[in-house]
């Protein structure tokens, strides 16, 4: 193994289910639902495999089906908001979000550019960049125990830009803090890209699972259109993990850019669930609000029962995952936590110090997924409220 990846090991989340496997422990760890998305979009999924479309390599961007449908949501959620995109140019469909970020990075970066990442960050950010021979710059959002939540603090990103940086990669709603970031950070955000002439990968995978506010993307910020690459993915809104559908809104200079790269990675993605996806995306409103009502009402749920066992919970404004501080617990490492949690309580979850650079700052945090069925959350609660 190089020495760019010798640094990561094994991910977080594969160990983390091992685990779950290995102990028959309840997996709030890694995040994936435990019921699949819509019966119907299943079946469009199957007749597309039995109707032989897409069973050979689709077109390279995508079929022309997906392309308009990612193009039609973003008109249909966003286009108040001034966001816009060509079907023919201006959409990539990707293998998941994952593959969309490794190719938006190793287009747009040289060797020994800068990027700055929001820490605690995703754990593909860090191996990506280091793939691509960029070097990560951390800006660390803060925990305020006040308010319950991280917020990112404006100097500290601002300062945080060198004459090497090439670009920021963000996440909203975040994981790991289920932060979604203010209309005021991310005008800042925009002003600083613009001011310093940065790109901005955005990852808003989970833009339909936001609790209280909107979502707002990034590309819909003044001067935002021509410097953002925007990222989305079936995975988390239609509950799919395993697809691996995602794609990339953006200009056509970059989607050509991320498709240089992309062509080369997986060259397509897969046929018959870009058909399905095609549909999903189009299904009506009242889906996206069942699915975030649903998630909100889990939040709820697993939030309550973490407090009662004792846990300080960082209320999620946004994403399927609560950060909590073990702290007033009795423990401060995360890693010795979650190693022995599933024998101790028969639930695993992810210490959150694997997405930070500055260890220390993640050390006494961990992180619990809630999207499971009610009965999964209840159970697990009960299980915690005894440690
Ligand atoms: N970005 C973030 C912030 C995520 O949480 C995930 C899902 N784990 C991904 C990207 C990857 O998405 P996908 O499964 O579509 O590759
Ligand atoms: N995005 C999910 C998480 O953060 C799962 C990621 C993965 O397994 N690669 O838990």
């Amino acid at each position: 193994l190089n020495r760019r990846l010798a640094e990561f090991g094994t991910t977080i989340f594969a160990e983390m289910s091992a685990l779950a496997v290995r102990t028959g422990a309840i997996n709030l760890g890694q995040g994936f639902p435990d019921t699949d998305g819509p019966e119907e979009v299943r079946e469009a999924a199957v007749r597309a495999l039995r109707d032989g479309r897409g069973n050979q390599y689709p077109p390279g961007p995508g079929i022309p089906e997906l392309r308009t449908a990612v193009a039609a949501h973003q008109e249909r959620f966003y286009g108040h908001l001034g966001v816009s995109c060509d079907p023919d140019t201006e959409v990539l469909v990707t293998a998941g979000a994952t593959e969309a970020i490794a190719a938006s990075l190793l287009a747009l970066l040289e060797p020994g550019d800068e990027v700055i990442a929001l820490e605690p960050y995703y754990d593909s950010y860090a191996a990506c960049i280091a793939m691509a021979g960029g070097t990560r710059v951390p800006v660390t959002l803060r925990p305020d125990p006040e308010s319950g939540s991280y917020a990112l603090d404006l100097d500290e990103l601002r300062d945080a830009v060198t004459d090497r940086t090439r670009l920021i990669l963000l996440n909203t709603p975040h994981n790991p803090t289920g932060t979604v970031l203010t209309r005021d950070a991310l005008a800042e955000v925009a002003r600083l890209a613009c001011e310093r002439e940065l790109l901005v990968i955005t990852d808003e995978v989970y833009e339909h699972l936001v609790f209280e506010g909107e979502h707002l993307p990034l590309a819909s910020f003044p001067g935002m259109r021509e410097r953002t690459v925007t990222i989305g993915s079936a995975g988390k809104t239609f509950s799919f993990t395993g697809w691996k559908v995602g794609w990339v809104t953006a200009t056509p200079e970059l989607v050509g850019a991320v498709r240089s790269a992309k062509q080369f990675l997986t060259y397509v993605s897969a046929g018959p669930f870009q058909y399905a996806v095609a549909e999903a995306l189009a299904l009506p409103d009242s889906y996206y609000t069942g699915l975030r009502d649903d998630l909100r009402a889990k939040r709820d749920i697993l939030a309550t029962g973490l407090t009662d066992a004792g846990f300080q919970v960082f209320r999620p404004s946004g994403t399927y995952f609560i950060t909590t501080d073990i702290r007033p617990l009795g423990f401060d490492d995360g890693f010795a936590f979650c190693r022995t949690l599933p024998e101790r309580a028969g639930v695993v979850a992810i210490p959150n110090a694997v997405f930070y650079d500055h260890q220390d700052q993640g050390a006494p945090f961990v992180r619990f997924a809630f999207c499971k069925q009610e009965k999964t959350l209840l159970e697990a609660v009960t299980r915690l409220q005894r440690l």
